[in-house]
């Protein structure tokens, strides 16, 4: 089956893969974006840059004095909040236009939930982790979108739930700039299956809000759709519920099956709930089905399809299992 996809516009960290802008004027490779590129408009900030910080640099770190958090530079000896925050807020321009960001890991700028935060300025000693100063702002103004560090990403699952966001997300994008109820109707249906995987309680929320029964003008309707869907998407979805999904899907075509085919289908996702093969492997299957007896309803389904197959790569780190 054919699917055309949108094109997601991201944000991206600089220093993975577009300039030279690390504090000691390297820069880093990131095979994620680099896979990515061909598929996507990239956007790409370095915030210490922006605020002025030039290359080579000395490092900075984020300290706590007394309740407020400061950028600290050592070896200037001086703190550089007010410049790095300026930076932050000039770039929060670009955060509306994009469907998603990966930005760099562990960095005091641009971290999303790793970054090391120091109990004083002059007691460099470790008090916890948390958010760099970029990442703190992409964090609260694109809540529900696809953001992750290029770390996070070398997780199967947290990948593939990036890719399912960002590419929901622009869709969503291509629609909403229209505005019309028609098509939020018809992408609703379309992401039946997807939205029901990540949360049912949620799916059914965005299907009240599609149906205005209290006769709301559709920007506003929109508007509370896409927080809804922000909420829909914030976790993977899990094992058993796509499972239940997967059974629901096989119901629309098991009639038509053969004894045989029917056990077949239901082996293959038991040995997906058994996590002895990925997801695609059974969406291919079901998707093969609704082809043969011609299922429009399953055919368009974002599940079988949600973002472009090049970028299915089964790798898996195993690290940052744990979903923020
Ligand atoms: S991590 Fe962010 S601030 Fe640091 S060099 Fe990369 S883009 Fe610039």
């Amino acid at each position: 089956m054919n699917r055309s996809f949108p094109r997601p516009t991201i944000l991206v960290s600089s220093c993975l893969g577009f300039a030279p802008c690390r504090y000691d004027g390297g820069q880093l490779y990131s095979g994620i974006v680099d896979m990515l590129t061909g598929h996507v408009n990239c956007i790409d900030v370095c915030p210490e840059m922006e605020a002025g910080f030039g290359v080579p640099r000395s490092s900075i770190r984020l300290c706590m004095d007394h309740e407020k958090m400061e950028v600290w530079q050592p070896a200037q000896l001086r703190t550089v909040t007010r410049e790095l925050q300026q930076a932050v807020d000039s770039l929060q321009t670009f955060f509306e236009k994009c469907d998603g960001a990966i930005l760099k890991g562990k960095s005091p700028s641009c971290g999303l939930f790793d970054v090391k935060i120091y109990r004083e300025i002059e007691n460099p000693q470790f008090l916890r982790r948390s958010s760099g100063v970029f990442g703190k702002a992409v964090l609260k103004a694109m809540a529900g979108k696809a953001v992750e560090d290029e770390q996070r990403l070398s997780n199967l699952v947290l990948r593939e739930h990036f890719f399912i966001k960002l590419y929901t997300w622009a869709r969503f994008r291509s629609i909403a700039e229209q505005g019309k109820m028609g098509d939020l109707i018809s992408f609703h249906a379309a992401h039946k299956l997807l939205f029901l995987a990540c949360s049912q309680s949620r799916f059914w929320q965005c299907g009240r809000i599609v149906a205005n029964h209290g006769k709301l003008p559709s920007n506003e309707v929109y508007q509370l759709y896409t927080e809804q869907m922000g909420e829909t998407l914030k976790r993977p979805a899990r094992r058993q519920a796509m499972v239940n999904t997967l059974y629901h899907a096989h119901g629309w075509v098991s009639q038509h099956l053969a004894p045989r085919e029917r056990a077949y289908i239901v082996n293959t996702i038991e040995e997906y709930r058994d996590e002895r093969i990925p997801l695609q492997a059974v969406t291919r299957l079901i998707e093969a089905q609704a082809i043969r007896f011609d299922r429009g309803y399953l055919l368009n389904q974002v599940l079988f399809r949600p973002y472009p197959p090049e970028l299915a790569d089964l790798s898996d780190s195993g690290k940052g299992r744990e979903v923020q």
